[in-house]
C-alpha cells in the first residue's frame, strides 16, 4: 500500500511540475531563414504563456493569453533593435501594458520607444515613478566587495548607468498587497518586494510563476543580487515571495530559479544574520 501511495505521489509531483517547466519554441523570421529559440512557460490553471522574448543584458518576458499581451521590462537601449525584431518574430501587434519591475536603466532603456510604438499603458511602483519621469535612476549600492568598489569609485560617475529616455507612467502601484493588474482573464498580480531598489515589485502570473526582476538573480546558483539599496528589506521580500504559491521564479538576470533554491538561500542567509546577532 505504501509503495502504491509513493508511486501516486511521485506521479502527482511530476504532473504538477510538467506544466510549469520551460520548453523551447522555435520561430522563423519573415524570410523563413533565421530560426530563433525562445523559452516558454505555460501555467496549468489558465494556460497563460510566458515567453522570454529577450535573454541578453536583461531578460524581458511577454505574458499572454488569447485576449491580451503584456511585456515585462524593456532591457537596455542598445538592445532595442533585437527586442523589436523578436517582437516582430512573434507578430506582436498590441502590447496592452508594459510592466516594470523597477526603474533601473537596464530595465527601462526602451520604455519610451515601446510606449509610443505600441501605445501601451506603463505600470511602475509609485516610489519609482519620479525616476521614470526624469529618465534617471542612481546606481544601487553593491552587496559584494567587487560591486561595492564599482559603485563607490566608478558607478555613479558614468551617466550611461543611470540615464534612459524618460517616460510617463499611466498606472502606479501603491498598495503593499496583491491585486489584479489586468482585468479579464490574464491573471497577473503585483507583489511589492523592496530591497534591490525602494520600489521593486514582482509579477505573479496565475498564482504559479513569479517574474521577479532583480529581487533575485541566478549566477551559477547564487541568487543574492550583487546590488541592493536596502538589503534588510530584501530578505523580508524573499520571505513574502516564499509565502506565495509560486514554485518558479524568473529573474531579469540568469536562468529560472526553483522554490527550493530560494528556500535554501533564504535559510542560509537568515542563519548567518542570526549568528551575527547572537
Ligand atoms: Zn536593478
Amino acid at each position: 500500500m505504501k509503495k502504491i501511495l509513493y508511486v501516486i505521489f511521485i506521479l502527482y509531483v511530476l504532473a504538477n511540475n510538467a506544466c510549469t517547466q520551460s520548453q523551447y519554441i522555435q520561430n522563423e523570421n519573415n524570410e523563413g531563414k533565421k530560426i530563433m529559440k525562445y523559452k516558454k512557460w505555460t501555467t496549468k490553471m489558465n494556460g497563460i504563456e510566458m515567453i522570454q522574448i529577450l535573454d541578453k543584458r536583461c531578460n524581458c518576458f511577454i505574458v499572454k493569453n488569447d485576449n491580451f499581451c503584456v511585456l515585462i521590462d524593456t532591457s537596455i537601449n542598445y538592445e532595442r533593435k533585437i527586442l523589436s525584431d523578436h517582437l516582430n518574430d512573434f507578430n506582436v501587434k498590441n502590447i496592452h501594458s508594459i510592466l516594470l519591475t523597477h526603474s533601473h536603466f537596464d530595465h527601462t532603456g526602451n520604455i519610451q520607444f515601446l510606449q509610443k510604438q505600441y501605445n501601451s499603458n506603463v505600470f511602475i511602483h509609485s516610489l519609482e515613478v519620479q525616476f521614470l519621469k526624469n529618465g534617471y535612476t542612481y546606481l544601487p549600492k553593491g552587496t559584494i566587495p567587487i560591486t561595492k568598489l564599482f559603485t563607490s569609485i566608478i558607478g555613479n560617475r558614468i551617466m550611461c548607468f543611470q540615464k534612459f529616455h524618460a517616460c510617463d507612467s499611466d498606472k502606479i502601484f501603491t498598495e503593499n498587497m496583491f491585486y489584479d493588474i489586468i482585468p479579464d482573464d490574464l491573471k497577473i498580480e503585483m507583489l511589492q518586494t523592496p530591497g534591490h531598489s525602494i520600489g521593486s515589485v514582482c509579477f505573479i502570473v496565475d498564482n504559479e510563476i513569479a517574474i521577479v526582476g532583480d529581487t533575485m538573480v541566478n549566477n551559477a546558483g547564487n541568487i543574492y543580487p550583487p546590488f541592493a539599496d536596502f538589503p534588510e528589506n530584501l530578505l523580508e521580500s524573499w520571505k513574502k515571495i516564499l509565502e506565495t504559491n509560486c514554485r518558479l521564479f524568473l529573474p531579469a538576470h540568469g536562468k529560472e530559479i526553483e522554490k527550493y533554491i530560494l528556500d535554501n538561500n533564504y535559510s542560509k542567509i537568515n542563519k548567518k544574520i542570526n549568528r551575527k546577532i547572537a
